[in-house]
């Protein structure tokens, strides 16, 4: 299937988890995950009006980011190491992978230099599977509040991976937990402002986690494919 072909399937579905679970169309955006995927075919998809892209380690995203930064709005979703921080800032909007405070350091520390603010997402490991990075659920409340020492990190929402599921219907648990952990905050913690996003839904899972409130869907194989790339 083409590019075309999947980004209207894609839009199809989005719209019919939306239309089942009463949320407007434009709440819900697409990052496109071109980690799979050469820079030419990154370049397709904004040209076809994705323009947000999702990256999960600096030296793929290298080659995209030179060609698209000026058009696409660049996410960084993969777990950043500390050192790899001064990599990406300046150059990712969003860095929805923030779990521990060293990373915030190494945020802070490179956003100060380059006077800026970075967006990020906290990442929560709501399924507890050892594999997977992120602050457990009852750990994102005192974060929030350590968080609040560094003025160049801005807190915008939260982030999580479901298992991999053969039936996605089974991630929906995950996904109404992280939506619940949101408002909860919103409530509970002394935040400046409050917590609007939520990144969560992939290829296998996304209408579960539109129908449960997500605010950006990570689409990388339903979306853009993937490819034998060749290039660094
Ligand atoms: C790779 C990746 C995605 C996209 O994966 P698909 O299943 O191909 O849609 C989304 N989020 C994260 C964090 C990823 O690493």
């Amino acid at each position: 299937m083409g590019l075309q072909n999947r980004l209207q399937l894609v839009e199809q579905r989005l719209e019919q988890a939306c239309a089942r679970s009463g949320r407007r169309r434009e709440d819900v955006r697409v990052i496109a995950v071109t980690k799979y995927v050469t820079a030419r075919t990154a370049e397709a998809v904004v040209r076809e009006g994705v323009t947000h892209i999702g990256e999960n380690r600096w030296p793929d995203a290298k080659a995209k980011w030179e060609s698209l930064g000026n058009e696409a709005i660049f996410h960084y979703i993969g777990s950043l190491q500390t050192n790899k921080a001064k990599d990406v800032i300046g150059k990712f909007d969003y860095i929805h992978s923030l779990d521990r405070i060293s990373l915030a350091e190494a945020i802070q520390k490179r956003a100060q230099a380059l006077d800026l603010k970075v967006c990020c997402l906290l990442q929560v490991n709501v399924s507890g599977e050892h594999s997977k990075h992120g602050l457990a659920p009852e750990e994102v409340k005192p974060f929030l509040e350590e968080l609040r020492k560094y003025d160049r990190v801005k807190p915008v929402g939260l982030m999580t991976m479901a298992p991999y599921e053969s039936e996605p219907e089974a991630t929906r648990p995950v996904f109404r937990a992280l939506r619940l952990l949101r408002d909860d905050l919103n409530e509970s913690a002394a935040l400046s402002e409050p917590l609007t996003e939520l990144s969560m839904g992939m290829s296998n899972d996304f209408e579960v986690a539109v129908e449960e409130g997500a605010t950006w869907v990570r689409l990388g194989t339903v979306l853009v494919g993937k490819e034998e790339i060749e290039e660094g």
